[in-house]
């Protein structure tokens, strides 16, 4: 794993956090394990350049170590940086006045007309990529201050060849200059482009012509299959290839309807399927068995209105399938940076418990990146990604909804917001630097 900050510096701690959220297990965590936060009381976490290097009480880790520099967290919780494991980070324009009619009760047809995705496509094919990067700078920017350290993007709104790539350099940009890490996916099969409205199969083969130009710049690959979107057939045709140039696999899933895409990510043995709101109990068996993680977007459910959807949340956890959370950012089926908006959302539609929601979004979130050896949780050889949050109990955090709690953000082993600020564009300048040495 390549650290984004490699060099050896000083030691430094945060001390006395009145609650230590460790998070750590050595994989994903399923079942009774997603309620264990591994709690450590007036917890300390030592660390050096970007890793960690032990984790315990304050009492303790001061015998053994003499850090250089302290912090003090005395009546905080101290854990891990959230890790965002689904978004559509990179787009331009905002779909606020579609949203407004949906609030009226227009019907999907009229959102039609005001934009939908079509809109957005638009939107971002006509945008530069200085643009675009500028607008995701400032998102990635209150993705930070709300304590997100490490975020997906996916490409997906440029929908040629020369849009898709706009939008995965600009990924690659966002990655070595912000102090977030970004980790970037292929989404050229997010819809079909109006270009080739009757000729779905032509944008198939096209999306899979683009892998050889698009996988240098991808980590994941991923697709929308849906009976919206596209076919179970589609989708396996599109991932094969994809897994052939090297990418490994994300799916959307089982959103509007079940259309087998769940049973899809088991047979494949993708990273992540992702939504899950009409996934099979036998998908489920599948998906636990072969280790994908279920991602799911309980902010979509919300901003969408659809609260009567029996999205099978505890049918999961019942099945022993691993369950992370994400923000699902987009301009159009979700409008939050904020993870720690989902929590609060994920704890009141699906009724997870506070430990349940704060391991999916980190832990389980990080292996749902394929992450899960190197973030999400606070142990020794992991990079020191945590937050500070301004409250002596976790459930605060949830419990207390709609305001960001997060006051001290250490990523890599720096400190990148203090007291609820950016620590600014020198911070930028020095990670970029310490990126370029470690490249
Ligand atoms: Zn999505």
């Amino acid at each position: 794993m390549e650290m984004k900050n490699g060099y050896q510096g000083d030691v430094k701690a945060v001390i006395n956090a009145s609650e230590l959220l460790t998070v750590h297990a050595t994989g994903p965590k399923t079942g009774d394990a997603l309620s264990d936060l591994g709690i450590i009381r007036g917890g300390a976490v030592v660390f050096q350049g970007a890793s960690i290097i032990d984790v315990g009480t304050t009492d303790e880790m001061l015998a053994v170590h003499k850090p250089q520099s302290i912090i003090d967290a005395a009546g905080q919780v101290v854990m891990p940086g959230f890790v965002d494991p689904h978004t559509h980070l990179v787009h331009m324009g905002s779909r606020h006045e579609e949203y407004e009619c949906k609030i009226a009760g227009r019907s999907y047809a009229d959102l039609h007309k005001v934009g939908g995705i079509r809109y957005t496509v638009s939107m971002t094919r006509a945008a530069s990529a200085e643009d675009l990067y500028q607008k995701a700078l400032r998102d990635l920017d209150i993705m930070l201050l709300h304590g997100t350290t490490t975020v997906e993007a996916k490409s997906g709104y440029g929908l040629d060849r020369e849009n898709e790539l706009k939008l995965l350099h600009v990924a690659r940009r966002l990655n070595e200059t912000h102090p977030v890490e970004v980790i970037s996916t292929f989404l050229g099969a997010h819809t079909v482009p109006d270009e080739f409205k009757e000729r779905k199969a032509a944008y198939v083969a096209l999306v899979r012509q683009m892998l050889d130009e698009v996988a240098p710049l991808a980590e994941f690959c991923d697709v929308w299959c849906d009976p919206l979107g596209f076919s179970v057939d589609d989708c396996r045709q599109i991932l094969s290839d994809a897994r052939q140039h090297g990418l490994k696999l994300k799916l959307h899933v089982e959103q509007t309807a079940w259309s087998g895409g769940g049973e899809l990510a088991g047979e494949m043995g993708a990273v992540s399927a992702d939504h899950l709101d009409f996934v099979s109990l036998d998908a489920i068996s599948q998906m636990r068995d072969k280790k994908v993680v279920g991602v799911i977007l309980p902010g979509v459910t919300y901003h969408l209105m659809e609260f009567k959807k029996d999205i099978p949340v505890k049918e999961m956890i019942d099945g022993g399938m691993a369950i992370a959370l994400a923000t699902d950012y987009n301009p159009g089926s979700c409008r939050t940076q904020s993870m720690q908006a989902i929590l609060e959302t994920a704890c009141r539609l699906y009724r997870l418990t506070y430990a349940q929601a704060i391991n999916a979004a980190t832990l389980n979130a990080a292996y749902a990146l394929d992450r899960g050896d190197s973030i999400g949780s606070l142990a020794p050889g992991k990079r020191a990604d945590m937050v500070i949050v301004d409250c002596s109990e976790h459930g605060v955090i949830i419990n207390n909804f709609g305001i960001n709690h997060v006051r001290t953000v250490i990523k890599d082993g720096e400190v990148v917001v203090l007291d609820g600020h950016l620590e600014g564009s020198r911070l930028r300048q020095s990670r970029s630097m310490a990126k370029v040495q470690s490249a």
